[in-house]
């Protein structure tokens, strides 16, 4: 996103730039995102989704859904406000990409894929670089900016910075992989994906090998089947399980299939529905006790749809659940005896909804 950013001040030039882009932070805020996304046209949950699929590592999470969340990114919208990037995540470039962007498009950025834990660009198989060959300086808070991009270091343009093509067929399947998430245009049911990768894992003779010798590796395993069963549990019972951290979901794939399109299709035999990732960008989880609730944002109309597609079938009983009327100004008041119920303000109101023009 912050690449995004400066090269948007790039291309315009300094003086002409929206003022949102001079001072977009650092670490940007949920408003700040909304913001940009307003500015680029894309309104509310839409705009934050949007933004949030396609300049920042968010599908790495979201890819992998459970098929009973009708959102992109659950709450997010409406939930208290956090940092969506940060600085100090060392940013890395591949030459080649490089050079062959400025003589496209005459100026280069930076991938997110670059900027993640691979050591290899998918593309060219050559190792990324994620120290300024001209000063050593990493690409992150208290290095370099990301503004060096579009600058030199010492006379230097990154795009000159010597090439060294990998020779480990692991870490190019890996970014392979990783690029391949990045871009995938549907989401892919957790449960499919959590029962194919541990059947996979038993089958896998290799594999259970490196599982006996790395702690790491087994540990795996284990996360995979506790996962598949709480995610078969929350199905059963219609509630949707909290949210995890994939890393493991995403490592399982690199060690067991030898690409992403092998890994798809047999997700894909599992049978649950593959949903288009631009379909779930307008809706956000806006409540959740025992059953989860969602709100579609209607941009031509400027409402917002409430729905409970899963109604939990287990109640916890916490609630009294006998019926409050409350005073309407078109109607006679119910009768009721003891203190009167009284219109209130809500604490949390619900975002409005912007009406596209
Ligand atoms: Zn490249
Ligand atoms: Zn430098």
């Amino acid at each position: 996103m912050r690449s995004f950013v400066e090269r948007t001040l790039f291309i315009k030039g300094k003086r002409s730039s929206e003022d949102v882009f001079r001072t977009f932070p650092n670490s940007p805020s949920r408003a700040d995102i909304l913001t940009l996304a307003e500015l680029l046209g894309w309104s509310g949950c839409y705009g934050l989704n949007k933004i949030l699929h396609t300049h920042t590592n968010y599908p790495f999470t979201a890819v992998f859904k459970n098929t009973q969340d009708v959102s992109y990114s659950r709450n997010e919208y409406i939930s208290y406000s956090r940092c969506y990037e940060s600085i100090r995540k060392p940013s890395g470039f591949c030459p080649v990409c490089v050079a062959e962007d400025i003589e496209r498009l005459g100026f280069s950025f930076w991938r997110r894929a670059h900027c993640c834990e691979l050591k290899v660009c998918a593309e060219h198989n050559v190792e990324l670089v994620k120290r300024c060959p001209a000063c050593d300086k990493q690409f992150s808070h208290g290095g370099h900016s990301l503004g060096v991009m579009w600058k030199t270091c010492e006379g230097r343009h990154l795009k000159d910075s010597p090439v060294t093509l990998n020779t480990d067929p692991f870490e190019l399947k890996k970014a392979q992989i990783f690029q391949e998430i990045l871009s995938f245009t549907h989401h892919l049911s957790e449960e499919a994906v959590l029962a194919v990768l541990n059947e996979k894992i038993h089958q896998d003779g290799v594999f259970e090998q490196k599982i006996w010798n790395f702690l790491s590796d087994r540990n795996i395993g284990d996360n995979i089947e506790r996962r598949l069963g709480v995610v078969k549990k929350s199905r059963s019972k219609n509630r949707l399980p909290l949210d995890e951290p994939t890393d493991f979901i995403i490592k399982a794939i690199v060690e067991t299939y030898e690409s992403f399109a092998d890994f798809v299709s047999d997700v894909k035999a599992y049978g649950d529905e593959i949903r288009p990732i631009e379909s779930l960008w307008s809706t956000y989880i806006a409540g959740q006790q025992e059953s989860t609730h969602f709100v579609e944002e209607n941009y031509e109309f400027g409402v917002g749809y409430w729905s409970c597609p899963f109604p939990a079938k287990e109640v916890w009983g916490m609630w009294d659940w006998r019926p409050v009327y409350y005073p309407c100004c078109n109607f006679e008041r119910p009768k009721k005896k003891g203190p009167q119920p009284q219109p209130q303000r809500v604490k949390n109101a619900p975002p409005g909804i912007y009406r596209r023009q």
